[in-house]
């Protein structure tokens, strides 16, 4: 993974910075999709001068070089996936933990002519919400205000949606 990252960077004529590398590893090491804060806090016990714009500026670089991507939960804040496996999302509408998962059938999900007519797609996407099984036991940590108020309104529902990339 390590390399590929540092192929791409290279590529793109960009720096290689231990900032950079260090954000890149933290975000590639994790499976719980970490959000801005979380790989700053992380990353600053490594490289204790690097700052929070670094950071989000190393994350709109990668994404632009295809190398991590922004996930959004509705009603959390933007969350970074370093899987660039095709893969789908299980959103805890309680916690926000978003989890992997693979499924062949979603990957080959057929696109309706009234999505096709919104721009070329590329990839698909599928996010299902619901409660983790952590907090479907009860085991969970505790609801924030917004995340209560939010699983309130969805709580047993699960939807998904596609997500079209135009290029
Ligand atoms: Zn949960
Ligand atoms: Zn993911």
């Amino acid at each position: 993974m390590m390399e590929r990252f540092e192929a791409a960077v290279h590529r793109a004529g960009v720096k290689l910075t231990p900032q950079r590398i260090a954000i890149y590893r933290e975000v590639a090491r994790r499976d719980d999709h970490p959000d801005i804060e979380a790989i700053f806090r992380n990353v600053r016990r490594e490289q204790p001068s690097v700052s929070l714009d670094t950071v989000y500026r190393a994350l709109a670089l990668f994404s632009g070089l295809g190398l991590v991507t922004m996930v959004r939960p509705r009603g959390y804040n933007v969350r970074f996936d370093a899987n660039t496996n095709p893969h789908h999302h299980f959103v805890c509408t309680r916690c926000g933990a978003t989890l992997d998962f693979e499924y062949r059938d979603f990957d080959a999900l057929r696109i309706p002519e009234s999505a096709s007519a919104l721009g070329r797609v590329d990839s698909r996407h599928v996010e299902l919400r619901g409660l983790c099984a952590r907090c479907a036991s009860g085991s969970g940590p505790a609801a924030t205000a917004k995340a209560a108020n939010n699983a309130h309104h969805q709580r047993g529902t699960s939807s998904h949606r596609a997500h079209i990339t135009k290029k």
